[in-house]
């Protein structure tokens, strides 16, 4: 018999084997063991080689990354900190210096931020193109283009991209198709149906779904760009928490009925908005007031609760940011998808390339309130307005 002291690490305990939790449990390690001396290896390809080590993921994190992969019809999916790291891991997989990119004008700010500085300053060029442009997107190519990213709809303006036409201008010239599907979840868009190479998602978003958690996915179906983001994984070094797993798992469980009651409570109010008279358009995809309608109405499953306002020209920048203060239920803040509603007033100014809507646009995030309060609390806000 060993000493207490060496017993607390090598215990001859024995428990009942075959707990049948529906939770997938918590597998916390950086360690994990090999068989013997001969077996060890350090391949970050734990579907091929078995476990090697908790940064290229745990039984928690494989799980939740192969149940997104399965949503997302892909083959293959790698887990990431945030959904900006799974941006910035696309990036670095499948960019050198000497490339040339292009990356829409409504693109989440992070990644142009990404773009202009770390891409710029490691030599790869970038071209920011109209979100809207469709096929003409084909004139922006040159022989260096690697990669176009897409977002549909685009961030805070709301853009709905003709994604088909946009693969077929970059595949007709080797160039891959990256998209962040955040707003979509990964479900209300099939990426890979309209001939996308790499999706990729903020989990903090609608699968997180409870604003407690930061996560990202990159999926793929091809072999080859899969081995390209895990080696680039490998030597960044970006691992998960398998606790935030966890909470991604538990959102999955809720993300349907979630999305549904978001939905149908962010169409009532765009549409209750649409009739304002303080509002000039609502972006909201599923409304024609938004731009590529049409493309969400052919592509799309339904939509979700992230969407904008562009008010009448009238108020200050101080009279918008007095409206938004106004809001009750609509709380101020970043990172949306999860059950409490948000606003955010944003300025839109000409440098950026959209359109120039100034200080008059305001995001919402609709969240699981009674879509009664949220409008009664939008119409208490509107009576204060000062025009
Ligand atoms: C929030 C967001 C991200 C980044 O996700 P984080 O988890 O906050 O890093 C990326 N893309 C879009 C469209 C987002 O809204």
């Amino acid at each position: 018999m060993s000493t207490w002291q060496t017993r607390l690490l090598h215990s001859q305990t024995r428990i009942p084997q075959g707990y049948r939790s529906l939770a997938t449990p918590v597998y916390r390690g950086s360690t994990t063991l090999f068989a013997n001396a001969a077996s060890v290896t350090d391949d970050w390809d734990q579907e091929r080689a078995g476990y090697t080590y908790g940064l290229y993921g745990t039984p928690t994190s494989l799980e939740l990354a192969a149940r997104i992969c399965e949503l997302e019809s892909g083959r293959h999916t790698i887990l990431t900190p945030g959904g900006q790291s799974a941006i910035s891991l696309v990036d670095f997989a499948l960019l050198k210096a000497g490339d040339h990119i292009l990356v829409p004008q409504s693109v989440y700010r992070p990644n142009r931020q990404l773009t202009t500085s770390l891409l710029a300053r490691f030599g790869v060029t970038a071209t920011f193109y109209d979100p809207t442009i469709g096929a003409e997107i084909g004139d922006l190519f040159n022989e260096k283009t690697r990669l176009v990213w897409t977002e549909s709809p685009g961030s805070v303006t709301m853009e709905v991209q003709d994604l088909p036409a946009i693969v077929e201008a970059a595949h007709k010239r080797d160039a891959l198709v990256a998209l962040d599907n955040t707003w979509s979840a990964g479900v209300l868009l099939d990426a890979f149906a309209h001939g996308v190479d790499v999706t990729m998602q903020a989990i903090t978003k609608y699968i997180g779904g409870h604003s407690d958690v930061l996560l990202g996915s990159v999926t793929v179906r091809d072999e080859a760009l899969y081995r390209r983001l895990g080696d680039a994984r490998q030597v960044i070094g970006a691992a998960v928490s398998p606790d935030d797993c966890s909470l991604a798992l538990r959102g999955l469980q809720t993300l349907a009925v979630r999305l549904d009651t978001i939905e149908r409570s962010a169409l009532a109010i765009a549409n209750w908005l649409d009739e304002r008279p303080e509002v000039e358009r609502v972006l909201h995809p599923a409304l024609p007031s938004c731009p590529g309608h049409e493309f969400y109405t052919r592509d799309f499953l339904g939509s979700s609760g992230v969407f904008s306002i562009v008010l009448r020209p009238g108020p200050t920048r101080e009279a918008v940011a007095a409206f938004v203060d106004a809001l009750r239920f609509f709380e101020i803040g970043y990172s949306w998808g999860g059950t409490t509603s948000l606003a955010v007033a944003y300025t839109i100014g000409r440098a950026s390339g959209r359109p120039a809507y100034g200080h008059r646009l305001v995001r919402f995030s609709v969240g699981l309130e009674s879509t009664s309060d949220l409008i009664g609390d939008l119409e208490k806000a509107f009576s204060k307005l000062e025009v």
